[in-house]
């Protein structure tokens, strides 16, 4: 659905569930990080890019001028509210904690909305890795500034959106999600500095391709500590180095270090010094739309990811292999695992042109080697959070 159809649809349905006309609607999307995993905790750099999915509401001034806001989820059971003249803090249904947290940012800065009836809709597959958390706290913020008026600095929202997930969902997530989803735009990537938040625009305006995003409806629960265990080694690596961080090393330096690390730790190293360098020239490769390069950029990604980090899965590298055969002469030009990994989505970069056929043969391939059927949906680069209405 295009954002047009979507606030068409929202209208419609906030008519059916309040009995009356929205006066507000605002958006904002998900993401697929494009390449630069594992980079940001470490200072590195990232590559999102917002997708046309998006979480949107509808919202309008309660009719009975209470301080109080409710909102309904077209894919929730359960209504949350929030009282705005009390300190706003976590509660339950547990959805609602997103967009309590960002209430409790502006709250914190002196801004009240004053009471509403909101209706949320997502086009954003929820827990699928590509951030529906995220555009439900952007949007959630972007509604804020539609009601009263006020726009604020958008890395100040992202900021605020994330740390709503922080302190309300107990995701101690990372700046990336929030970032993209409030300053997307349309027809561009964004290069991310997880260092010094600094963000640059890379247009990606060939039409001639696309990103895939096929999502492998597989998660392996995991013993919980994988995630910590990766941040402790590359902590200790970039200790033995004797580095800030991997920011600071070049391949070079790790290779005169290798003495002074565990092979694990090595190759944990060598993952992430490589991905922050590879991110930065799929970077420049998209500016100049070399396609081909990119994609090899995009393969050599997943390959470190799986050798090197082991954070794939063997559906994830199913995915990966399917790419591959079809390859460039197919119309792909490169594939990866996209997200923390152990399961989740790939990203693939291909000829817009075969979408339809690639989309296909990926999904009876997959289908053949896994049993599992995989969701498939194409993308180009959208834009960040947007008033539609109000
Ligand atoms: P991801 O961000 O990868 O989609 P998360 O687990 O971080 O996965 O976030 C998913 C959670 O966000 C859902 O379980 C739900 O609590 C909340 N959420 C996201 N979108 C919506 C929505 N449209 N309506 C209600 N809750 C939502
Ligand atoms: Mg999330």
């Amino acid at each position: 659905m295009t954002l047009k159809e979507l606030s068409a649809y929202i209208a419609v349905e906030f008519q059916k569930t309040y009995g009356r006309a929205p006066r507000f609607i605002a958006a904002a999307p998900g993401r697929v990080n494009v390449i630069g995993e594992h980079t940001d905790y470490n200072d590195g750099f990232v590559l999102p890019m917002a997708i046309e999915f998006y979480t949107i509401m509808a919202a309008d001034k309660r009719l009975d001028g209470a301080g109080v806001v409710t909102l309904r989820s077209t894919s929730q059971p359960d209504a949350a509210t929030i009282d705005l003249s009390q300190t706003i803090n976590p509660a339950t249904p547990k959805w609602g904690n997103y967009p309590r947290g960002v209430f409790a940012g502006f709250q914190a800065r002196g801004v009240n909305p004053g009471g509403l009836d909101v209706l949320v809709h997502s086009t954003v597959p929820l827990g699928s890795g590509l951030s529906s958390s995220a555009a439900l706290e952007v949007c959630t913020a972007t509604l804020i500034e539609a009601v009263t008026g006020k726009a604020i600095d958008p890395v100040e929202k992202a900021l605020l959106a994330q740390k709503a997930e922080h302190d309300f969902a107990n995701v101690p997530c990372g700046i990336m999600d929030q970032f993209i989803s409030a300053l997307g735009r349309e027809g561009h990537l964004l290069l991310l500095d997880c260092r010094t938040r600094q963000t640059e625009l890379v247009p990606m305006s060939d039409p001639s391709v696309a990103l895939l995003i096929i999502n492998t409806n597989v998660k392996h629960e995991l013993s919980g500590g994988e995630y910590a265990e990766r941040r402790a080694q590359c902590e200790e690596a970039a200790r033995n180095l004797g580095v800030k961080s991997f920011r600071d090393c070049t391949p070079e330096k790790l290779e005169q270090g290798r003495g002074k690390l565990s092979e694990v730790v090595y190759r944990r190293a060598r993952h992430v010094i490589g991905e922050i360098e590879r991110t930065v020239h799929a970077a420049e490769g998209i500016r100049a739309s070399s396609w081909p390069s990119v994609g090899n950029l995009m393969y050599a990604s997943h390959s470190s990811l799986r050798d090197d980090y082991e954070v794939s899965c063997k559906e994830l590298d199913i995915v990966v292999e399917i790419a591959e055969d079809i390859g460039r002469t197919g119309g792909v030009y490169g594939c990866r695992m996209t997200g923390g990994g152990f399961g989740g989505c790939c990203v693939a970069l291909v000829k817009a042109d075969a979408v339809a056929s690639i989309t296909q043969k990926i999904a009876s391939e997959y289908k053949a080697k896994t049993g599992i059927e995989a969701a498939i949906f194409s993308s180009r680069p959208a834009a960040g959070a947007t008033i539609i209405k109000g």
